[in-house]
């Protein structure tokens, strides 16, 4: 059953539409099952009923006609209790509902079982018999196993063929209007705007539809390309030829002639004439060639699905390297999806003309979210089931706040989000005020707010937001934009610049953080899970030759200015400490013997794993300064991938266990004597800045962009009403309520305009 399992899977996954996905699933479960009958009804959430879209046994004009309401029938049942419903004589359930098109009435035995995909119920999967018999376990079991493992995949096909338009044999289904995809809120704002697809190398998958601007420039760069790709493969055939067997050569003869084949170029150039560019009718015509061989019953055929995708995408890198980068001739308004974002993308579409982004997979406390808050950028991250390939060119709107993206909005809902943006550029003209106003309390408490950098842009805009330190420069991030790892010179080039722009103010340089979801092109880590892996420091222990030559970048950039701190990502034990100590004494000695004017800087840890908050004492005696990465503690302590939109969900800042170890490490620390500072995404919350405020955090860090809106909060309270509105939030048991409770309280302070605005899902203004 396994192996049928799999094949229907992977046949189904390949199919080019919801018709087509629905029409092989009862075809080949009824074939599994050995039944009469198999259908799927769909939920339509605009009818509010279950409809037959599919059957193999059933009356084929019913299709499209016969549905059931919630709780209606059977079928209706199952949807509503959301689990199997498994009969002998359907006809004898008191919910039984005989549906007359349909030819049913010979059918007694039955067995329905829900389609659910994140949580909840797509339709319902049918299969009948005409014997009087329950169906036994095993079937019943294949049929939840087969039925959750193709949610995922009617979902998608149902989402691209309402984003699209498709054809149906009763009608032709209109684009749904105001059509949302759910992901996760990243970056906070509303965008409006037209879509550029991230394409990434040689990737067939990630490429897009787009209308072709000349016809003839693409049919010319697809010939090219095809030659290239024959040329390469006739050269390394070539120079193997000594060396293989002959029916190892005979492999790049089959290669050969598929792409000798005038049905494939001819297919592709048809494509390229009917108005899409030449990647978008490569992958047209590939991935269906893919799909075609993935469906034959011969093994050796099959096996030649990946040869003509392993083709298509030696073509395609020819054509993505002639077309150059993605985004030359982009909308002024423009809004970046990708199907993987990297921080290194932001850099795709000029800055100016970058208003949205979206990703496919990722989640919140990502690094490419965090870049995009950084940058003040509205995100919607882990839009899982997004046809992003069609969207190439359309307006969509994007909700930071609530995580949708919007696809073929109506001008009534374009309207009301324009509105959105309006309020919010005012609530951002109000704040600017707050400028060289210091972030004090209505009592007179001083709360130092200083910033994360990283970009090169977030230094001037730092400054103009009035930041009075760097509590974290994120270093990786100009090592992650190169092909290799930079020199020590180059390193002292870019410290510098960030230690000048601040002096005399203190810059907290991190050592590098590579690991979990930051990755350096040219030094890959390929883990299972990488999050518990081969990251920060464990990394740079294992290769002191790249720890020293950092360490030594940042002593020498700090020279003359001395307001250099140095802090250490992600230690879980002393002795990581205390050998990271060793080697940063080693490097000063050294460059004080070369003759540098160098001084010993302030070293702290980063507490962002569990060990580390037990062992915080231990650690503050160790060392200048202790600064808490929350980012991270937060995934420790609660066992969630902060990148894995599939549990966004359960990644909860505001978790009471986080609280409290929030908490434990301030006070802990302040014991030895030591400051305590927070890095950390909560710092850059208001209602979160004002419970680390009454914890004790001597200094917030944020991202520049949010650093007026904290400021604004601080100045809204006193210290007394902030320790109030902690020891109330301590004795909650839940993130969700603590949550509501710092909103609450916010707007009860006068500075409602600091949470989100009301969008128009929550007016009832959208479908
Ligand atoms: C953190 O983990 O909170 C942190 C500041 O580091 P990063 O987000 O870069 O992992
Ligand atoms: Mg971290």
């Amino acid at each position: 059953m396994l192996s049928v399992l799999r094949k229907i899977v992977q046949e189904v996954s390949t199919a080019p539409d919801l018709e087509s996905v629905l029409d092989l699933i009862v075809r080949r479960i009824q074939r599994a099952m050995r039944t009469q009958v198999c259908s799927i009804f769909l939920f339509d959430p605009q009818l509010q009923r279950y409809v037959l879209r599919a059957t193999q046994g059933l009356n084929q004009e019913a299709v499209g006609q016969v549905s059931l309401s919630m709780g209606e029938g059977i079928v209706g049942q199952v949807g509503q209790r959301a689990e199997p419903i498994n009969l002998e004589d359907a006809s004898r359930h008191p919910a039984f509902h005989y549906l007359q098109a349909t030819g049913e009435e010979r059918y007694h035995a039955f067995l329905g079982v829900p389609i659910i995909h994140h949580r909840s119920v797509l339709g319902v999967l049918v299969v009948q018999q005409v014997e009087h018999r329950r169906f036994d376990e095993s079937e019943e079991a294949f049929m939840v196993t087969v039925s959750a493992q193709l949610a995922g995949i009617i979902a998608h096909a149902e989402a691209t063929g309402s984003v699209n338009g498709e054809q149906h044999p009763q009608a032709r289904v209109q684009p749904q209007r105001d059509r949302h995809f759910n992901g996760v809120a990243a970056a906070p704002g509303v965008a409006i705007g037209t879509v550029i697809v991230a394409t990434l190398a040689a990737e067939l998958e990630t490429v897009s539809d787009k209308r072709a601007v000349d016809m003839e420039h693409e049919l010319a760069s697809f010939r090219a390309a095809l030659a290239s790709v024959k040329d390469d493969i006739r050269t390394v055939s070539q120079g193997l030829a000594q060396r293989l067997q002959s029916d190892e050569q005979a492999l790049f003869d089959v290669y050969l002639r598929m792409l000798d084949d005038p049905a494939l170029s001819d297919a592709i150039e048809q494509a390229i004439v009917d108005g899409n560019w030449a990647q978008g009718a490569l992958r047209e015509v590939i991935l269906t060639q893919v799909r075609q061989f993935n469906a034959m019953e011969d093994a050796y055929l099959r096996e030649r699905a990946t040869d003509i995708r392993d083709l298509g995408r030696r073509i395609l890198s020819y054509l993505q390297e002639s077309a150059g980068p993605v985004a030359i001739d982009c909308a002024d308004d423009s809004i970046l999806i990708a199907d993987e974002l990297s921080p290194t993308m932001l850099g795709l579409v000029p800055e100016d003309k970058l208003v949205g982004l979206v990703s496919v997979s990722g989640s919140g406390n990502s690094h490419a979210a965090i870049m995009a808050r950084a940058v003040g950028i509205p995100t919607v991250m882990g839009v899982v089931d997004l046809p992003f390939t069609r969207l190439e060119g359309r307006q969509i709107i994007v909700d930071g706040y609530s995580g949708r993206v919007y696809v073929n909005p109506s001008d009534k809902l374009l309207e009301a989000f324009r509105e959105v943006i309006r309020e919010e550029r005012a609530v951002a003209a109000g704040l600017e005020s707050l400028r060289d106003l210091p972030a004090e309390t209505t009592d007179g408490y001083r709360m130092p707010l200083w910033v994360n950098t990283g970009l090169v842009a977030d230094v001037t805009r730092s400054l103009e937001r009035g930041a009075e330190g760097i509590g974290l420069y994120r270093t990786e991030i100009p090592f992650m934009i190169r092909d290799f790892f930079p020199s020590e010179q180059e390193q002292l080039n870019s410290y510098r610049s960030q230690l000048e722009a601040f002096a005399p103010r203190p810059v907290t340089m991190r050592t590098l953080d590579i690991g979990g979801d930051k990755a350096l092109p040219y030094f890959p880590i390929e883990e299972d899970n990488p999050f518990l892996g081969w990251r920060g420091i464990r990394v740079t222990l294992d290769h002191p030759e790249i720890f020293l030559v950092q360490v030594r970048a940042m002593l020498r950039a700090s020279e003359g200015l001395n307001n250099l701190r140095i802090m250490l990502p992600m230690v879980t034990s002393v002795h990581e400490v205390e050998e990271a100590l060793r080697q940063i004494d080693q490097a000063l000695t050294e460059l004080q013997e070369e003759g540098y004017a160098v001084q010993r800087p302030l070293v702290g840890v980063m507490v962002e794993v569990p060990a580390a908050v037990y062992q915080v004492r231990r650690f503050a005696r160790l060392v200048d300064f202790v600064s808490v990465g929350s980012n991270d503690l937060t995934q420790y302590i609660l066992a969630v991938d902060r990148n894995n939109p599939r549990v966004a969900g359960l990644y909860a800042a505001y978790h009471p266990a986080v609280l409290r170890a929030l908490q434990y490490i301030a006070r802990e620390t302040r014991k030895e004597g030591k400051p305590v500072s927070i890095c950390g995404e909560m710092a850059a919350d208001p209602g979160g800045s004002l419970l680390l405020m009454a914890m004790g955090y001597e200094v917030l860090s944020m991202n520049a962009n949010n650093l007026p809106r904290v400021k604004s909060a601080i100045r809204g309270v006193s210290l007394a009403r902030a320790q109030s509105l902690l020891t109330r939030v301590l004795r909650m048991d839940d993130a969700e309520e603590i949550h509501q409770y710092l909103r609450q309280s916010l707007k009860q302070l006068g500075l409602g305009q600091l949470t989100r605005p009301r969008l128009p899902h929550q007016t009832g203004d959208s479908a």
